[in-house]
């Protein structure tokens, strides 16, 4: 069985999307949203194919799915490409507008009142607390978005897209890299649970805020959680969201749309959501902590000819890149060549070989492990 609603949120002439909803069931609920950085493509081809797929699939809890969730970023064309990162109108990036709203310091701006929160549910069952916590989300973003006194225009989408998930259990954020492999940010605590993405590259990161969805998303229940702890009793961290990144920018593949819908529909058959497992085989996945996740700087300016492509392995001191150095164009000096410092695996090189000193041009995994 399954049912879709789409409907259309108003809440600016600049923010209008549809929503889709998949089961009534009891089970967890799933929100997937997908381009929040309007360049980012892959994720509104791969909303595409799990709406498709799940029609045909059992689901027990609801899943809800918003494709192109940041309408104003995809259109935003600046020349041929599609600049989509920032905000024209205030330079915010938009994966970086969001509301740790049950930090206590959120408080005298509306935010969620966690200590009154706790003190009123001290004894319920975890259930219960946690029916009631997401009823408490979702009212402190209607609040904060109907403020006598305006919402900017970033807040408006931020607390809507919040709000959106404001119910749910597990999310997805899919973006992609610039040009990149397929890897995804997790949570420390749902290292276990990830591998059943069967991603090739993985990031360990830590419970803190940085002003991200997925953060925002979870933040919630940790400060809920350690209010708890303060207050003398033991809550589990019952709630997953990651940060999915599905390859390139610019471009959408629908074949591998196929394969990253299965990897979801995989995970979400892990967790009970739907009756799905896969028969497919995927490469082994492998991962590393946030501090072993380097970044490369283009040293100096140039033209970048890019060696290595993402998700290669990479040994101690490979050429990674040459840079034509515009300045000494048609000298013996002409050309500088970028060293890995470390093994590891290339997870992302920039998407443009016109690189000014201190662009980021190489993004690499050290230490990696197995997930
Ligand atoms: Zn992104």
């Amino acid at each position: 069985m399954y049912k879709i609603n789409v409907f259309q949120e108003s809440s600016s002439d600049s923010l209008s999307f549809n929503v889709f909803e998949f089961g009534t069931g009891n089970g967890p609920t799933v929100y997937i949203q997908s381009s929040l950085h309007g360049a980012e493509l892959q994720g509104t081809a791969v909303i595409h194919e799990l709406i498709k797929r799940l029609k045909s699939i059992s689901v027990y809890g609801q899943i809800r799915l918003v494709p192109a969730c940041n309408p104003r970023s995809i259109n935003e064309l600046c020349g041929p490409f599609t600049q989509g990162r920032f905000s024209p109108v205030t330079g915010d990036n938009w994966n970086r507008i969001f509301w740790d709203l049950a930090n206590p310091s959120s408080l005298q701006n509306g935010g969620l009142d966690l200590k009154s929160f706790v003190a009123n549910h001290f004894h319920d069952s975890f259930e219960s607390i946690r029916f009631e916590f997401k009823k408490q989300i979702g009212l402190t973003l209607r609040n904060r978005l109907s403020s006598a006194y305006g919402t900017s225009e970033s807040k408006i989408l931020a607390f809507t897209l919040q709000g959106l998930a404001a119910d749910a259990d597990y999310v997805l954020d899919l973006h992609t890299g610039s040009c990149a492999t397929r890897y995804l940010y997790v949570p420390i605590h749902c290292r276990e649970s990830a591998r059943a993405f069967f991603m090739p590259c993985n990031l360990l990161v830590p419970l803190e805020f940085g002003n991200a969805f997925d953060e925002a998303t979870f933040m919630p229940w940790v400060h809920l959680q350690a209010q708890f702890r303060e207050a003398g009793r033991e809550v589990p961290l019952q709630f997953e969201s990651y940060t999915v990144e599905l390859g390139s920018e610019e471009i959408i593949d629908l074949d591998e749309a196929c394969f990253d819908a299965e990897r979801i529909l995989n995970w979400l058959g892990s967790k009970g959501v739907i009756s799905y497992k896969t028969s497919k085989t995927f490469p082994v996945s492998m991962a590393c902590h946030l501090k072993d996740y380097k970044s490369y700087y283009a040293p100096v300016g140039g033209l970048l000819d890019f060696c290595v492509k993402p998700g290669d392995v990479l040994k101690e001191g490979q050429v990674m890149g040459n840079i034509l150095r515009i300045d000494q164009i048609g000298t013996d000096s002409a050309i500088l060549p970028i060293l890995a410092e470390e093994a590891g695996i290339l997870v992302s090189h920039a998407s443009s070989s016109n690189c000014h000193k201190g662009s980021e041009i190489f993004l690499v995994m050290e230490n990696p492990e197995p997930l």
